[in-house]
């Protein structure tokens, strides 16, 4: 009896450190499979920008990444005003649109595509304010048009709200409020795509 008892003991610990490890925010990969191997600036000709409002290009990132609180970047173009309207907006990387629709005041059009790394780390990507949204399911690859840069129905001037979030973000796969001093589960969107290239 003591050793069913042992084992018994032994499969419920088991279980349990299973179910602890089982409880996550996310759910399981968006399928099917495509590696994000390299990744691009989500705006502009060329696949990649500067961050500065300079003559390299024809963008700038207006509200950099923590800068008061922001949990993404700002993409404007350096024309300014509402210049940027109806510019396209590409996929960051390969990956499955996970996410497309109104989100509501604040936020208008919203696309969220989710990333699987070489690894086989996730990430998740996220375009906000559209003016339109050009794909709304499946598989997109690196700098595929996905929408189009708006002004979340009237609320701002145009621009491109851009995040990149990883497997801790609290609201994979929902949008949250944009600015935060804590965050956890939120990149530097230029840092990732410049150390991804
Ligand atoms: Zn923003």
């Amino acid at each position: 009896m003591a050793f069913i008892r042992v084992v018994l003991t032994s499969a419920m610990l088991v279980f349990a450190a299973c179910s602890q490890a089982d409880i996550q925010q996310i759910g399981p990969p968006a399928t099917p499979v495509v590696i994000a191997d390299s990744f691009a600036y989500p705006v502009g000709k060329t696949r990649f920008l500067t961050q500065a409002k300079d003559a390299k290009d024809e963008w700038y990132n207006a509200l950099d990444f923590g800068e008061d609180n922001h949990l993404g970047e700002d993409w404007n173009k350096n024309s300014g005003g509402n210049t940027d309207c109806g510019e396209a907006v590409y996929s960051a990387a390969n990956g499955i649109i996970t996410y497309a629709k109104d989100a509501g005041p604040g936020w208008g059009n919203v696309v969220m595509i989710e990333h699987t790394m070489p690894d086989g780390r996730r990430l998740q990507s996220l375009y906000a304010h559209l003016q339109e949204i050009a794909k709304t399911t499946g598989e997109v690859r690196l700098r595929e048009q996905i929408g189009k840069v708006g002004n979340a129905n009237g609320r701002y001037l145009c621009h491109l709200h851009f995040e990149i979030r990883d497997e801790s973000c609290p609201s994979w796969d929902m949008v949250f409020i944009g600015y935060s001093p804590v965050r956890t589960g939120w990149l530097d969107p230029s840092d990732l795509i410049d150390s991804r290239r």
